[in-house]
């Protein structure tokens, strides 16, 4: 028998057990564990909660949760209540599954401002993570600054932009959704330090911006390229400069008719954060330098502008969190790694293998590599004899440290008490604190 704990229980996390299941069907025992006593990680606290086909995917996640061989190990943090080594001990295999919930700092001055946050802080709000359930952004202004151009920039411009009605069907908690009802949000610029050539959003998720009930999407003709050289763009990447095209050939009247503009302003790079003597440490201006960009990198102009900026989200994104003892890329943010083996012994996989990139469903291939390198290593005899205790020897440190472990029979009392809450349409009402969560297993 093989043992194999798994760290995080995220897409990565489950593709990975469902993959080790194939593998070695009766012949492993897996333990997802996550430090938080709710599972699926990204899927319940970063994907959008207006986006709920997405997050349907934890169903598949929920089929491999309850099989015999695999145990949800829920609010035990490695590195604090268990570490590495001692995993190392009782395993044959760990494979971190943490993702890449730290935001990349801007680097810019201003940065400490009040109301500027960064995109893991903001979407772990709207999303009730409980680390960031009391970030209390300030929504009273009138600008909105998101920066960047990928898919997370777009879920928060969204966000911000849905009224009320919009949120039918939605998860969002309540807190985010008052403060939303509360906004008075005029513009939300989204920035953009390279051109519509470089954009990461994609096509389908643009597409949502032509579609809001009080917002429309504005882009500068003067931003695009020559329509010809979009023939030279993948499938995927042209669609989305069609959109950008589209937005730009919105007239005026429909402007009009919306009480918030969702304005592209490409080629801007941020320079600076300003706030005002007034306000303290509250944000209220942008500075951007006007960029060019010459064999795809962005080059300052030396030209700088001013836009005003009441609230500023960096979505530009993020980085693991590193555990002690487990070498650490610092460069790229993530576990230093040869394809997912860190060391025979241990692994990583998902965001914690190859940074902040793809769909969730590039995960599974991920899951299933890494899963290729375990079986190398037991091949070669890099993990010794199968002889490890296993989950049976988690149990009785957890119990000489009186770990309060959250099972998955837990999280499902955790889950009905969560739609029972839920307000009229919306699938749940999500706990936003780890106390409340205990508390509802009974
Ligand atoms: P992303 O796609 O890598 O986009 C990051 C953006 O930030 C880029 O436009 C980048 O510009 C910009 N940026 C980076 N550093 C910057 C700086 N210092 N100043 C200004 N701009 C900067 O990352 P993401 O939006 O965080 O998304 C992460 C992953 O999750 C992506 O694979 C995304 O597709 C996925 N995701 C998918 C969905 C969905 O499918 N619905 C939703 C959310 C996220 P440069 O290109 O110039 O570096």
């Amino acid at each position: 028998m093989r043992h194999i704990a798994i760290i995080g229980s995220g897409p990565a996390g489950y593709y990975t057990a469902e993959a080790a299941q194939k593998r070695w069907e009766d012949d492993v025992r897996i333990d997802i564990f996550d430090m938080l006593p709710v599972p699926y990680g990204l899927i319940r606290f970063g994907v959008a909660p207006d986006h709920q086909s997405i997050k349907g995917v934890s169903r598949r996640y929920e089929k491999t949760a309850l099989s015999d061989n695999v145990r949800f190990v829920g609010n035990v943090c490695v590195g604090r209540d268990v570490t590495i080594p001692e995993l190392q001990q009782l395993y044959d295999a760990v494979v971190l599954a943490t993702g890449a919930p730290n935001d990349r700092p801007l680097g810019i001055p201003g940065e400490e401002l009040g109301n500027v946050f960064g995109s893991a802080a903001f979407v772990g709000w709207y999303n009730g993570h409980p680390q960031f359930a009391d970030l209390g952004p300030d929504l009273s202004g009138r600008h909105a600054v998101v920066i960047g151009m990928g898919n997370v920039a777009l879920d928060v411009a969204r966000i911000l932009a849905k009224t009320d009605a919009e949120f039918e069907g939605a998860d969002i908690v309540a807190h985010a959704l008052d403060a939303l009802r509360a906004s008075h949000l005029q513009t939300i610029t989204i920035v953009g330090r390279r051109g519509p050539h470089q954009i990461m959003m994609t096509p389908k998720e643009l597409g949502e911006l032509a579609h809001l009930e009080r917002a429309s999407p504005r882009v500068d003709r003067d931003d695009l390229p020559d329509e010809a050289d979009d023939a030279l763009l993948e499938p995927g990447l042209r669609k989305s400069v069609a959109h950008l095209r589209s937005f730009a050939a919105i007239p005026e009247s429909v402007h009009a008719d919306k009480p918030i503009e969702i304005a592209f302003d490409m080629f801007a790079s941020p320079h600076e954060l300003i706030g005002t003597d007034e306000d303290g440490a509250k944000v209220r201006t942008i500075r951007l330098e006007r960029t060019r960009v010459e064999a795809g990198r962005a080059i300052g102009t030396g030209e700088f502008y001013d836009v005003p900026a009441d609230l500023v989200v960096s979505c530009i994104g993020y980085r693991t969190s590193p555990i002690a003892d487990v070498p650490f890329d610092e460069r790229a943010g993530c576990f230093a790694n040869d394809e997912g083996r860190i060391l025979p012994g241990i692994y990583c996989v998902g965001w914690a293998r190859r940074g902040p990139s793809g769909t969730i469903g590039t995960n599974r291939p991920d899951g299933f590599g890494v899963v290729e390198k375990i079986a190398e290593d037991i091949d070669n005899g890099a993990l010794g004899r199968p002889d490890k205790p296993g989950r049976a020897g988690f149990d009785t440190l957890a119990s000489e440290r009186a770990l309060d472990i959250v099972t998955f029979r837990d999280w499902k009392k955790i889950e009905e008490a969560e739609e029972a809450a839920a307000r009229e349409g919306a699938p749940r009402e999500k706990f936003v604190d780890i106390a409340a969560m205990i508390k509802a297993r009974g």
